[in-house]
C-alpha cells in the first residue's frame, strides 16, 4: 500500500486530545480551544509535505497542491474535524486524516498532479455548537449569509459572529468563502458508515451512489379529552389510542415501498398528558428517508390513507405538515466507476450504498461532482464515545480515495 496506518492511527489519536470532555467521549465545538488545538495540529501536517495553507472566510482548513495546468479546476478532499457533544474519534477527523495522509503519499512519492488538489478540513459539521449544521461546506457554496451569522448562538448566547471575531475571524467577509463552480473539479469525502451494514457484511469499503432523500411530516390527532373513570369505552374520542393505530403501520408501510426506505416514528406528545385523562390530542413526527423520491411520497400517502380509516371508524381529526423535504443526489457516475475500478485492483470487498446522513459531500454536491466512501463502523456505532474503526479498514478507505484522487488529478487510465 501506498499509504502508511501508523501514521493514519498517529494523526487520529493526537486530534482526540483536543478535547472539551476527556473520559466522556470527544466534545470538539468549533471556534474553541479545543478547535484551535487540532487546527494548528493539521496545518502544521499540511505545511510538512509542502501544501500552501490557509484558511477561508469560514474557518475550513485549506492546503492546497498546485498542479501543472494554470487556472486548472481543483480537486476538493476531506471532510470535518468538529464533533457533536460526548461523541467519537472518528466522525469527521478520518476524512480529514484521509487529505493528510493523501498529501503526505503524494509528497513522498514525488507525485506531480496536472489539476490542483486542496486537502481539507471544515467546521461545525455537526453543529454542535450554533445548531447551523453543515457550516463549512455551505458557506463554500455560499449560503452561508452575514444575517445567519447573528442569528445563531450557542448555550452562552455567543454568535456565530461574535465567536469568528474572537477567534480572529471576520464575518463581514463570509461570502468570500464561496466558490465558483467552474473553479472545482470534484470533491471528495471520506466518512465513517455511522451504521452496521458494511460490518455485518464483511466488506472492506462502502462506495455512496445516493445520499437519501429526507421527508419530515409532524402529525396532529385530536380527540377529546374526558375523565378516564367515568367515560365509557364506547363514548370515548381517544387522540392516543388512534394515533397508535396508525404508528403501528408505519414499519410495514416502509418495508413495503422498498428501495431502503426507512420510516421512524422519534416524537410522540399526549396531551393533556395525565394519568387519569382521556387523550385529548397526540402529535407525532415522522423521519422518512430513501433513495427515491416516489416512495416517500408512497408513504407518506399510506400514511394518511391509514389516518382517514381510524378517523371514521374512531371520530378523531388530524393535520399532516410537511416539516422538512429534501430530494435525493446521485453521486457521479465516473468516481463511482473509478472506486469500483480501484477496488478491484486492490484487492477490496466493496457494498454499494446508499448514505442515509447528508455530510458535507450532500452540500458540495450542489456545485460539483462527488464521490464519497465509507469504512465499517464497529457495532454500528457512532455520536457516542464507542465510536471505533479499525486503523487497517480505515487505511483501506484511504488507500481507495488515493488511487482514484490520483487518477482524477493526472486525468489517466490506470495510473498510481
Ligand atoms: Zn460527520
Amino acid at each position: 500500500m501506498k499509504t502508511n496506518v501508523e501514521r493514519i492511527q498517529k494523526d487520529i489519536e493526537i486530534l482526540s486530545q483536543f478535547n472539551a470532555t476527556p473520559g466522556r467521549g470527544l466534545t470538539r465545538f468549533s471556534f474553541t480551544e479545543e478547535d484551535r488545538g487540532a487546527r494548528e495540529y493539521i496545518k502544521s501536517e499540511m505545511k510538512a509535505c509542502g501544501l500552501q495553507v490557509y484558511e477561508d472566510a469560514a474557518g475550513t482548513v485549506i492546503g492546497r497542491l498546485e498542479g501543472e495546468v494554470k487556472g486548472a479546476p481543483t480537486i476538493i478532499v476531506g471532510s470535518h474535524f468538529d464533533s457533536v457533544k460526548n461523541g467519537g474519534n472518528f466522525d469527521g477527523p478520518a476524512g480529514v486524516v484521509m487529505g493528510l495522509e493523501i498529501a503526505r503519499s503524494i509528497y513522498e512519492n514525488k507525485i506531480t498532479t496536472k489539476y490542483p488538489i486542496e486537502f481539507i478540513a471544515m467546521i461545525e459539521e455537526e453543529g454542535g455548537r450554533f445548531g447551523s449544521g453543515l457550516f463549512g461546506s455551505r458557506a463554500m457554496v455560499g449560503k452561508v449569509s452575514r444575517e445567519q451569522l447573528d442569528q445563531f448562538k450557542d448555550n452562552e448566547g455567543i454568535s456565530i459572529a461574535e465567536a469568528m471575531e474572537a477567534f480572529g475571524l471576520d464575518p463581514n467577509k463570509i461570502q468570500e468563502a464561496a466558490r465558483r463552480p467552474e473553479e472545482i473539479k470534484a470533491f471528495f469525502e471520506l466518512h465513517i458508515e455511522q451504521g452496521p451494514i458494511l460490518e455485518h457484511n464483511k466488506k472492506d469499503v462502502g462506495i455512496v451512489e445516493y445520499i437519501v432523500a429526507i421527508n419530515h411530516i409532524e402529525v396532529v390527532v385530536k380527540g377529546r379529552p374526558d375523565h378516564a373513570g367515568t367515560t365509557p369505552m364506547s363514548m370515548r374520542i381517544d387522540a392516543l389510542d388512534s394515533a397508535t393505530k396508525v404508528i403501528s403501520k408505519i414499519s410495514a408501510i416502509a418495508k413495503e415501498a422498498g428501495e431502503g426506505t426507512v420510516a421512524t416514528v422519534g416524537v410522540l406528545d399526549v396531551s393533556p398528558g395525565a394519568t387519569n385523562i382521556v387523550p385529548g390530542e397526540a402529535r407525532f413526527t415522522v423521519d422518512i428517508r430513501s433513495k427515491k423520491q416516489e416512495c416517500i411520497e408512497k408513504v407518506v400517502k399510506s400514511i394518511e390513507k391509514a389516518l382517514k380509516e381510524t378517523a371514521k371508524d374512531n371520530k378523531i381529526t388530524y393535520t399532516i405538515t410537511e416539516k422538512l423535504s429534501v430530494s435525493p443526489i446521485k453521486l457521479d457516475e465516473k468516481i463511482i466507476e473509478t472506486f469500483d475500478k480501484n477496488v478491484k485492483k486492490l484487492g477490496f470487498s466493496k457494498e454499494s450504498m446508499l448514505s442515509g446522513a447528508g455530510h458535507d459531500a450532500m452540500i458540495m454536491a450542489g456545485i460539483t461532482r462527488v464521490g464519497l466512501v465509507f469504512v465499517p463502523s464497529k457495532d454500528g456505532r457512532s455520536h457516542c464515545p464507542e465510536e471505533w474503526t479499525e486503523y487497517k479498514d480505515l487505511q483501506k478507505g484511504i488507500e481507495l480515495m488515493y488511487h482514484t484522487i490520483l487518477d482524477e488529478a493526472v486525468d489517466v487510465e490506470n495510473e498510481g
